[in-house]
């Protein structure tokens, strides 16, 4: 197909038009989204970097027509600053410092590019430069994102990454060929590989990168606006409405399956007088501590919620009646051998219910609970009833 490309079929301001637009829609789309919460570095550095890289390749384009050195100059250094954005913005995406590095490389290059130009050396050496530093600015970029999501695990996950190996291989390929001093050729004499390594690969590259980032952007605001609603903020367990949703569930599939289910209710003892004696926040720290232990005492497949001010739900599938009491009874126990600052012990009631030939809904499941977890501060607290 590349050698039933004609000569002519794409040049540099074909390709650089291409460029220009795709930046200029990635820049919009910042923009927007920086208004909407303007707080974010990452979509403000986004903005900067296309708005930079579409400048850059303007400037280049005119330089390469009207051979102004100062332009081409200005371009390359443009160019290389909106890739330094680019990093900076996802280093800010993932919660990273900035980092002084992606300047230097720039100032770096201005300098070196100045120099050939006084020195008038030819363009292939200038392809060199050019394309080894943004080798260099790719590659810092595919690391932070590696060390920001790890192995990908989404379609955006991919996407973004991919894009970034096809453009640094464009980049490489220019580089092996302007070694190979194929590219000091005259654009009319260009070959399909040339095409392809110059215009082809930047293009694909630019788009699917600048298609993956807004993409990423929007991934982690479902993520993030998902896991608001289904937690609480205090316990980092899941909220009432979660932990309901997720046992109803589990009922249903228990009934479906003929597994067992049963579900802990748990209320933290004489919390009025802790608040009390300590004050709301110690009150408040007591929740959260009191949260994580009942977190890591569970199983992992349990499910854990805040239920209400200092009452927690846990489900527990595939748990009988007799799993139920060995988990009911590790949960006072670890929770008895708490101590608030070291010092002041925490006690707290559970009452536990297990499906059964007479309980067919999850409010009446949960009412047993209720009457079991009653029946445990009637009986004098700091236990379990089942
Ligand atoms: P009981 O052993 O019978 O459960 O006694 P109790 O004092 O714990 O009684 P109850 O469960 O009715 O009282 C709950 C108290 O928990 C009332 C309220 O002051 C406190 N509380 C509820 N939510 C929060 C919270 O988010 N933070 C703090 N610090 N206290 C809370
Ligand atoms: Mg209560
Ligand atoms: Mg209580």
């Amino acid at each position: 197909m590349l050698s039933s490309l004609r000569m002519d079929s794409m040049d540099s301001l074909t390709a650089g038009t291409a460029l220009i637009l795709v930046q200029c829609c990635v820049a919009l789309v910042m923009i927007g989204f920086h208004f909407a919460a303007p707080d974010e570095k990452c979509t403000r550095d986004w903005a900067l970097s296309a708005s930079c890289i579409a400048l850059g390749v303007f400037a280049a384009i005119v330089s390469h027509r009207t051979s102004h050195p100062f332009l081409l100059l200005a371009g390359g250094c443009v160019i290389m600053v909106g890739m330094a954005y680019q990093w900076q913005g996802i280093l800010a995406f993932y919660g990273r410092p900035p980092r002084q590095a992606g300047w230097i490389i720039c100032l770096l290059f201005t300098a070196l590019l100045a120099a050939m130009l006084l020195l008038e050396l030819p363009a292939r050496q200038r392809t060199l430069l050019f394309s080894g530093t943004l080798i260099l600015l790719l590659a810092l970029s595919l690391q932070a994102i590696w060390q920001g999501q790890g192995m990908p695990r989404t379609f955006v996950q991919v996407l973004v990454p991919a894009a970034i190996v096809l453009l640094l291989s464009s980049h490489l390929l220019k580089l092996a060929i302007a070694i190979m001093q194929f590219h000091d050729a005259v654009p009319a004499q260009r070959t399909p590989l040339d095409i392809t390594a110059a215009y082809l690969m930047p293009i694909v590259g630019t788009v699917l990168f600048s298609i993956g980032l807004p993409l990423l952007y929007f991934e982690r605001l479902v993520e993030t606006n998902r896991h608001l609603a289904t937690h609480d903020e205090l316990s980092k367990l899941l909220n009432r409405r979660a932990i309901c949703a997720a046992g109803e569930r589990e009922l249903e599939l228990a009934q479906r399956l003929h597994r067992p289910l049963s579900i802990a209710f748990i209320d933290i003892d004489l919390f009025k007088h802790f608040n009390d004696e300590f004050g709301h926040a110690a009150g408040d720290a007591v929740i959260a501590e009191v949260s994580a232990i009942l977190q890591r005492t569970c199983r992992t497949i349990d499910l854990v919620g805040r239920y209400g001010g200092e009452e927690f739900l846990i489900v527990l599938p595939g748990a009988d009646a007799g799993d139920a009491i060995d988990i009911g009874r590790r949960l006072v126990e670890t929770v008895r051998d708490y101590r608030y600052r070291g010092r002041h012990p925490v006690t707290i009631s559970t009452g536990l219910a297990t499906l059964a030939a007479d309980i067919s809904s999850w409010p009446q499941l949960l009412a047993r609970a209720d009457a079991m977890l009653y029946e445990a501060k009637r009986q004098g607290r700091n236990r379990y009833c089942a």
